[in-house]
């Protein structure tokens, strides 16, 4: 990740917004229950290292990654937090799980059998979570006979631990729904079902950010908060019941301020014509940082207050903007929503915060 540039376009991610968002969070939960912060996907592009660092600092116990390597970068960075890897490890990465302390999630027997062999040959304790799919239909164990059968043999291991288990909710942030409710129900028959065999699996959860907003009653043992910790809302219809603050800001400076005349095209494909003369100013930013091209012609920025459209294609590394009118002078700086690009793009701003370049400095403050 770059810390520093000769461009003035960099993500501002405010760690103050991160640490308040996570007091606040935790704040919102019982006592006995963990926070984890999601920071995959390197914090969903604010910075995992010091997202988590700033998280940890500030109530959060447990913290979650998408792959080992993810793991790995926090653990390189002095993080010796426990982390839990969300998404699938091969059989080949589960020695340096085990061998830096990392919680697998296991979805699937043929990962059983792996972990046995693993068990026989390790001296270091496996730190599990099993993961049941209640219907979100991507990873984990269907059926109540595949869970007990992995969950006791699995105990049955002195040197393996099964900490956890968990389900991921599909539509928490759809209020109208009762799929949550019933997957709720289903994951509660899971557990049950562990504990009718004598299995204790200390650590239960299934609330990602919306859950754990919208559904106070579902916490359980610890909580997965990713985009809310971010302060980003997980739907926009919703409205968020607590004063989280949004933590990046995206910005880009003017590389020139232009009049061009009546009739002159903007950018690749001449899909803008200028009707009059117009002042334009060119952006420092394209579609390689991660300024979404599907911006072109619809999108906007704010530049010295003031929203401004883009006009013509967003280029690789440049945009251009109508700023006819504006005090607008070369190294002024100009600003995108991060939800308004959402919504004109189609897309989440999980999406918009994700796809911020690795060329684009992150600034900390
Ligand atoms: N838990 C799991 C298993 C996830 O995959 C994710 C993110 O996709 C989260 C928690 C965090 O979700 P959110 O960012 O909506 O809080």
């Amino acid at each position: 990740m770059k810390t520093n540039s000769h461009r003035k376009t960099f993500a501002t991610i405010d760690l103050e917004a991160i640490a308040s968002n996570t007091t606040l969070f935790k704040q919102s939960l019982a006592p006995s229950c963990q926070l984890m912060a999601v920071v995959k996907a390197n914090g969903y592009g604010h910075g995992a290292v010091e997202v988590a660092k700033t998280a940890l600092a500030n109530g959060a116990t447990y913290l979650g990654v998408a792959f080992l390597d993810e793991a790995l970068e926090l653990r390189e960075a002095g993080i010796n937090a426990p982390i839990l890897v969300l998404g699938y490890t091969s059989p080949e990465a589960l020695e340096q799980a085990v061998l830096h302390n990392i919680t697998i999630s296991v979805f699937q027997q043929e990962m059983v059998q792996v972990l046995l062999r693993l068990a026989d040959k390790s001296s270091q304790p496996i730190k599990l979570h099993l993961k049941v799919d209640t219907g979100m239909g991507r990873i984990g164990f269907q059926t109540n006979d595949e869970l007990v059968e992995a969950a006791k043999t699995l105990s049955s291991y002195p040197n393996i631990y099964l900490e956890g288990v968990f389900t991921h909710f599909a539509e928490a942030d759809n209020l109208a729904s009762a799929y949550t409710d019933l997957q709720f129900e289903r994951f509660l028959e899971f557990t049950q079902l562990l504990e009718n065999n004598g299995i204790e699996v200390p650590i239960k959860h299934c609330c990602n950010s919306a859950g754990t907003l919208f559904h106070k009653d579902k916490h359980l043992d610890l909580v997965r908060v990713g985009i809310s910790l971010y302060g980003l809302r997980p739907d926009p219809a919703l409205t968020l019941p607590l004063p989280l603050r949004q933590a990046m800001t995206l910005q880009a400076s003017v590389a020139s301020v232009r009049t061009l005349s009546a009739g002159s095209s903007i950018s690749y494909g001449r899909t803008h014509h200028l009707q009059e003369v117009r002042q334009v100013a060119t952006l420092a930013i394209g579609y390689a940082d991660g300024l979404s091209r599907s911006l072109s012609n619809i999108g906007f920025a704010t530049i010295n207050g003031q929203e401004v459209p883009i006009i013509g294609r967003v280029c690789m590394d440049q945009t251009m903007l109508d700023v006819t009118g504006l005090d607008v002078a070369r190294d002024d700086t100009a600003a995108f929503s991060i939800d308004q690009m959402a919504e004109l793009t189609n897309t989440i701003n999980y999406e918009i915060v994700c796809a911020v370049a690795s060329r684009v400095p992150r600034i900390y403050r």
